[in-house]
Formats: structure tokens, C-alpha cells, sequence
């Protein structure tokens, strides 16, 4: 029994986690992506990437893509019947996969929903350009509004390329010899401790004294308690939040 098992797993090739971002820059991916940790799990097809240009659906000779805000102001807005048009011919109404939309309005994205995505089959990301989108598509297509921070960027295409890096380092395999990333930041509601390597010391900073000595409990006891400071220090709010959940 075991054996067979074995064989299937080896004769079948794991499906790899699969990211579709819809953007009128496609030529801006794999762009980082492909170097580096990710860009080697992408050669290796530990994941898969498909970058969709939305001005495939574009209206008219122009393929024209935006039109003016309803109620005036400035700028452009990205048309719904364009996007909704993209996203149904990337993804089938049965596709798995959540179909986000890079947004500032959207929740601040965390470790916590990263971690959630890269278990899951993979994602579709939509990248807005111009003022954002027509409000329509938004719920017609089911899509969570996320936001990689409380600044405004000029296009989607960066939140997203942020978005699947954090997803892509946590798949298996993909860091390496890396830790598995449990002692990271935001990993357990903390900050990460500091870290030094040689030379053990440095323009007069030597390196904490605890840290050259092997006892192996007293370095994680300093650890924690350098992550807790840190954290305290730094970020308040996350220590409410631990506070909140437990
Ligand atoms: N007028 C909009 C901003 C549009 S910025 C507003 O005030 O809310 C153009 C596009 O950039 C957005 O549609 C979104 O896709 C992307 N974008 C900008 N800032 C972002 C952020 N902090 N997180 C994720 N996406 C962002």
C-alpha cells in the first residue's frame, strides 16, 4: 500500500501554486519575481505565473479600456464591463482561486492572509491604473479588496508584485535552507530579534555577549526577549492584538 502511494506521488507532478494578475502592464511581470528565491521556484515550476493584458478587452478599434468618473472630478476610471470581461476569461466561474483587487481602500494585508493564500491553490490578482475601477465590478465579481498599505500608488501592478512575493517565499521548497519562516516577524504576533554574524566585532560594537556562548536556552530566552522589546517599542499595536485573540 505504502508502496503504491509512493510511486503515484512520484509519477504525478504536483500542481503548482498558480498566480494570474490582470494589468494593462503585463510586461512589468515577472519584472523582480523572476530572480532570486522566486524567480528559481519559478524556473523550477514550483509556481506559475500569467501576466493577462485587460486591453484584450478593450472597446472599440482603440481598445479603450477607461472612461470619465460619473459626477465628474478627475481623471479615468477603469470601465466594468472591460475588466469583467477579463477576469471571466481568466478565470472560470468555478475557479478555486480568490480573485483580489489591488486597492488602498482594500484590508491591510498581513502575514496571517499571506500565509492563508500560499497554502491555497494560488491567486488572481487585478491591478487597477487611474482613479481605480467602476465600484460595479467589485461585488458582481466577487472581489476582496486588499491593500498593501496607507499610501496610494499609481497602479496595482507594485501591491501585486509585493503580494506574490510574500505568498511565494512560503511555498514548500522555496526558501531553501531559509527557516521555515515560524521565527519571522509577524510569525507569533512579534517582531523578529535582531541578528549578527561576523566579524564578532565591529567599529567598536561587539556582538551580544550571549550569542557567542552556545547555551542554546539562554539564546532563545534572549531572543524572545529582544523580540518582545522590539515589538513594544516599535509596534504597540500588534501586542493589543495578541492581547485580543488569546
Ligand atoms: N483614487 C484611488 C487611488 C487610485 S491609485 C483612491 O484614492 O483610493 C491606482 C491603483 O493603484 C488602484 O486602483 C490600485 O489598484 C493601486 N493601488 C494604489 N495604492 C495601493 C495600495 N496602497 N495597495 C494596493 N493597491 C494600490
Amino acid at each position: 500500500m505504502r508502496g503504491e502511494a509512493i510511486t503515484a506521488g512520484m509519477t504525478t507532478d504536483p500542481v503548482p501554486w498558480r498566480a494570474t494578475v490582470l494589468t494593462l502592464y503585463p510586461e512589468m511581470f515577472p519584472g523582480p519575481l523572476g530572480l532570486s528565491l522566486s524567480g528559481d521556484a519559478l524556473a523550477r515550476g514550483a509556481w506559475d505565473l500569467e501576466a493577462r493584458n485587460i486591453r484584450a478587452h478593450g472597446i472599440g478599434r482603440h481598445r479603450s479600456v477607461d472612461d470619465t468618473p460619473a459626477g465628474g472630478g478627475a481623471g479615468m476610471v477603469l470601465r466594468c464591463d472591460v475588466l469583467a470581461a477579463a477576469i471571466d476569461a481568466a478565470a472560470p466561474a468555478d475557479d478555486p482561486r480568490p480573485r483580489l483587487l489591488m486597492s488602498p481602500r482594500g484590508r491591510p494585508l498581513t502575514q496571517g492572509r499571506v500565509r492563508a493564500l500560499a497554502e491555497g491553490p494560488g491567486l488572481i490578482a487585478v491591478c487597477g491604473r487611474f482613479e481605480g475601477v467602476d465600484e460595479r465590478v467589485i461585488a458582481a465579481r466577487g472581489l476582496e479588496e486588499v491593500s498593501i498599505g496607507d499610501y496610494v500608488l499609481s497602479g496595482g501592478e507594485m501591491a501585486a508584485l509585493v503580494l506574490l512575493d510574500a505568498c511565494v517565499r512560503l511555498l514548500p521548497g522555496t526558501m531553501g535552507k531559509m527557516a521555515s519562516g515560524e521565527e519571522e516577524s509577524f510569525e507569533g504576533g512579534l517582531l523578529e530579534y535582531p541578528h549578527y554574524t561576523r566579524p564578532r566585532e565591529w567599529e567598536g560594537r561587539a556582538i551580544p555577549e550571549v550569542l557567542n556562548g552556545g547555551n542554546h536556552g539562554a539564546i532563545a530566552r534572549w531572543r524572545r526577549a529582544e523580540a518582545e522589546r522590539l515589538t513594544a517599542e516599535r509596534r504597540p499595536d500588534l501586542i493589543a492584538a495578541r492581547g485580543r485573540e488569546s
